[in-house]
């Protein structure tokens, strides 16, 4: 995911799915905010959205260990007050 960031008027594009769409963004910009100058501190960033509702933040390998986890010391706990 990348994204158009114009530091003159600090504002940056929403967020698109390949850098050329960004880039396309940046020209699109250019044109109307900058009569087609380039803008100092321009730049295409890279972005990572944050997670949708629903969607696990961290990934399922930690949950899986951490199951494994409370699953040993559940047997653990078993074993020594029997
Ligand atoms: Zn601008």
């Amino acid at each position: 995911m990348y994204r158009y960031r114009c530091a003159q008027c600090r504002t940056t594009s929403p967020t698109v799915r390949t850098r050329h769409e960004a880039e396309n963004e940046g020209a699109l910009h250019r044109d109307r905010a900058h009569a087609g100058h380039i803008p100092d501190g321009e730049e295409i960033q890279t972005h990572t959205p944050p997670p949708r509702p629903g969607q696990p933040t961290r990934p399922l390998h930690y949950i899986a260990y951490a199951a494994l986890a409370a699953v040993l010391a559940l047997a653990l706990w078993a074993r020594l007050t029997a």
